[in-house]
Parts: C-alpha cells; sequence; structure tokens
C-alpha cells in the first residue's frame, strides 16, 4: 500500500539537542518543520543515557566566571534548562565549567520549546528509507508508531547522530575501525555518607581495592559519579562499559547487555562490600547505554583535531568550540588535550554541508569531523549550536 504523503519545507531526522535546536531555527523562520524522532521523547543522548551535565556552553578560564562561549540559541535553551533544573554552572578541573541537569527537565525544555515555537514532533517515528535524485533528497519514509508515512520537502537535515539520513541517501559518510567507549548511566539511592564530596574517590578506592583482592574483574573499576548529582541520598553513577565499539552488527544491543551486566555487578559489590550503600537500591537505569562516537557523514570540509587545538577560526563559522579534545579509548581510560584558556576554535558551515545533495545539512555530533575533533564537538553546547546553524541553512 502506498504510504500516506505529508509535504512540509524542511524535515529534521533526530530530536537530540542539534535536532531541537535546527527544527526550532528553522521555525523561527516561517518554515514549516516536521522532526521525526524514533524515541518517545525529545533530547537523545542527552535524556535518553541522561549524561547529566552540559559541556561546550563556556570558556574555559582560570580568570573569569562562567562565560558563554556563544550568544543565541545555545544560551537561550541553558538558561532555560538552567531555570528549570534549578541548576548553576560549576567550575570542574583546568578551569572547565558545565551547567549540570535533571534528564526529565531537558525533556521538558525541549518539550516547551518546541511548542512554542509551533512544532508537534512526530515520536515513535524511525526513517528507514530516503529518496533522492541526481542533486537533491526528495523524500524520507519513517514508520510512524504502526503506520508508514512518506515525509517530502525542499530540505532535510541529519541529526541522528549516527548519519542515519545520510547513509540511507548513499551521501560519503565514514567509519572507523573503533570509536570511543560508551558507559551507563544509573541512579542510586538511599546512599548514606557523611562525605558526599568525597563519595567518588570514595567509590574508586574501594572498586580498585575489590579488583587488586580479585573480587571484581578490573574492566568494571571505571565507576564515577556524574558531577553535582549527589542530592538526598542519591546520586547518578556512571559506569564505563568493558566492550570495544565497532560497526559489528547488533553492536548496540551488545552495549545494553553488556552495559546492565556491569551495571548489577558493581552494584551488587558496592551493596554487599561499602557500608554506604548497605541499604541502597538502584532506582533508574538511563534507557540507553551511551554510544559516545559512531559513523560520520563526510562534508564540503571536515573538522580536524589541529583545527580545534589551535583555536583556528574561519570565515563561514558558524559555531564557537569551548570543549577540549575529550578522548574515551576503549580501556575506558579518557584523554583530554586542551586548547589556550579564555580561547576557543570555530567550526564552519561546510562541515554541516553535504558534499553529494544540495538540500541535506547534517549537525550534532554527527558533523563532518575526525574522530579526535568530534571528542570535542560532540558536547551539548556544540551540538545546540551547529543545529540552529543546520536549521538555518536549510532556509537559505
Ligand atoms: C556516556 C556519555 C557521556 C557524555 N557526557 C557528556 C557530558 O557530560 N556533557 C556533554 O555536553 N555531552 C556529553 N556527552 C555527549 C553528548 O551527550 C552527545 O554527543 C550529544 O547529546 C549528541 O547530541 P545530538 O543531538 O547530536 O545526537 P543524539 O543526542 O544522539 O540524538 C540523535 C537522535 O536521533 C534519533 N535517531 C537516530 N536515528 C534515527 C532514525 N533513523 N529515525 C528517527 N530518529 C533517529 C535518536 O533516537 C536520537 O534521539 C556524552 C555522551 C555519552 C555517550
Amino acid at each position: 500500500m502506498k504510504p500516506h504523503e505529508i509535504k512540509t519545507d524542511v524535515v529534521v531526522v533526530g530530536a537530540g539537542a542539534a535536532g531541537v535546536a535546527a527544527a526550532i531555527a528553522a521555525a523561527r523562520e516561517g518554515l514549516g518543520v516536521v522532526l521525526l524522532e524514533k524515541n518517545s521523547f525529545p533530547g537523545g543522548r542527552a535524556t535518553a543515557s541522561a549524561v547529566g551535565t552540559i559541556c561546550g556552553l563556556y570558556l574555559r578560564s582560570f580568570k573569569h566566571e562562567a562565560t558563554f562561549v556563544a550568544e543565541g540559541f545555545m544560551k537561550e535553551f541553558a538558561e532555560n534548562l538552567q531555570q528549570r533544573s534549578v541548576a548553576k554552572p560549576q567550575s570542574g578541573s583546568n578551569g572547565l565549567y558545565y551547567l549540570p541537569y535533571n534528564p526529565y527537565d531537558f525533556k521538558t525544555v525541549c518539550d516547551e520549546l518546541l511548542a512554542k515555537n509551533g512544532i508537534q514532533p512526530y515520536y515513535h517515528s524511525t526513517v528507514f528509507n530516503v529518496e533522492t535524485n541526481d542533486e537533491k533528497v526528495v523524500a524520507v519514509e519513517a514508520f510512524v508508531y504502526d503506520r508508514k508515512l512518506k515525509f517530502i520537502a525542499d530540505s532535510f537535515i541529519d541529526c541522528s547522530g549516527e548519519a542515519s539520513l545520510c547513509f540511507l541517501a548513499g551521501d560519503t559518510v565514514v567509519e572507523e575501525k573503533e570509536y570511543q567507549a560508551s558507559a551507563q548511566v544509573f541512579t542510586v539511592e538511599n546512599i548514606e555518607t557523611s562525605l558526599p564530596e568525597s563519595l567518588g574517590f570514595h567509590i574508586a578506592r574501594e572498586l580498585k581495592r575489590a579488583v587488586n583482592e580479585g573480587k571484581l574483574a578490573p574492566e568494571l573499576q571505571w565507576v564515577s559519579i556524574v558531577p553535582d548529582s549527589f542530592r538526598d541520598k542519591s546520586a547518578m553513577l556512571k559506569i564505563g562499559i568493558p566492550l570495544t565499539i565497532d560497526n559489528s552488527d547488533n553492536k548496540a544491543t551488545e552495549v545494553e547487555l553488556a552495559a546492565r551486566k556491569s551495571v548489577n555487578a558493581v552494584f551488587d559489590y558496592l551493596k554487599n562490600n561499602v557500608e554506604a550503600f548497605r541499604n541502597a537500591h538502584i532506582s533508574f537505569v538511563a534507557t540507553e547505554a551511551g554510544l559516545r562516537t559512531g559513523r560520520r557523514p563526510m562534508g564540503k570540509y571536515t573538522l580536524t583535531e589541529t583545527d580545534v587545538l589551535d583555536c583556528r577560526k574561519f570565515d563561514d563559522s558558524i559555531a564557537n568550540g569551548a570543549w577540549p579534545v575529550e578522548f574515551w579509548g576503549n580501556d575506558n581510560k579518557v584523554k583530554m588535550d586542551y586548547f589556550a584558556e579564555d580561547d576557543f576554535y570555530q567550526i564552519p558551515e561546510r562541515c554541516l554541508k553535504s558534499a553529494c545533495f544540495t538540500n541535506l545539512f547534517f549537525a550534532g555530533k554527527n558533523i563532518s569531523a575526525t574522530e579526535k575533533a568530534i571528542a570535542s564537538a560532540r558536547v551539548i553546547g556544540t551540538c545546540l549550536q551547529t543545529g540552529w546553524a543546520a536549521g538555518k541553512l536549510a532556509t537559505r
């Protein structure tokens, strides 16, 4: 049966930070927008994987308070979230600032901003087919809950995080042999400690001891507290998943299974061996394990690690990147490479433009960038900026 057809101006695939920003940017230009999202809610990794802090909003500085690296929608979004989550920017190590948030508040802010801008998203909607002609994307087909719909538009924006739209369109995509390590966030309640500020160190020490005594597998020791998440005896914990992330079939399911197994093994150890966890319980495990990087499109320009570390500026810049290169190896160890304090790099608009299709753009963690460059540009603050810029590009 022929699917029901819907005509609009812009189709955005993926309602993560980038997709929400892209949809609102296009709507504010007066265009009709269809936002398609396979989950039942917006926010992508920021909500489904409950990452818990927004990075990339503020300049790295030892001299100044948290200062936004760019004006515009990123700032508007952060201020909305800050108000709803009753959160303030926090200073971390090495002059970095971040904004802690409650994942449900992130969803609510997305819902509210989308509604305010006249966008009713299509949740439960998985894009599975793309129609193209020689130089343009013409339509996408999505399975929308229980039916197949076809969306015809003038412009298309891939904010899927995995270059799904580009891949289905036959655009050039880049696949690495291995991607960065993934992690699972979960919430533990009723942690009884008189020193909440040192809980993270306490857990790390106990798990290291367990490994040394042969009571815990070494690959399970990479547990940290999501910064600023300890409230009323409850904390969000993040565990590195002991699995190499590659392109093999059904990898995402393997990651989910390994994530839950790791959470259970570590929590059982803490509960049975660490006093603070004696009466604790797991109240929430983030819906999706967090895959940090994956397939990306190759656009008209590919952002490099050198561009990032040299704070390179571009004439066609559309975003300012403020976060260092935060590279998670598959041993679950992180390597941070910093650029100069009080400075930033720029992302040129060409990183958001398809080299094959004139009306296809991308944003967020799937801009055209190397694996090292995206280790910086994938943070939510930067995704909000590139999303916004892609929405604007679609209106030209
Ligand atoms: C473990 C972990 C920790 C992190 N920590 C931080 C942190 O502390 N601070 C920070 O700023 N960043 C952090 N990040 C990075 C950040 O969360 C993500 O890079 C960012 O949220 C990506 O946003 P996005 O909109 O580009 O993509 P995503 O958030 O991945 O959104 C893509 C959306 O597209 C949807 N989608 C995909 N395919 C389809 C399809 N075919 N049809 C319909 N919908 C589709 C997905 O369901 C998803 O909702 C972390 C990431 C991970 C994994």
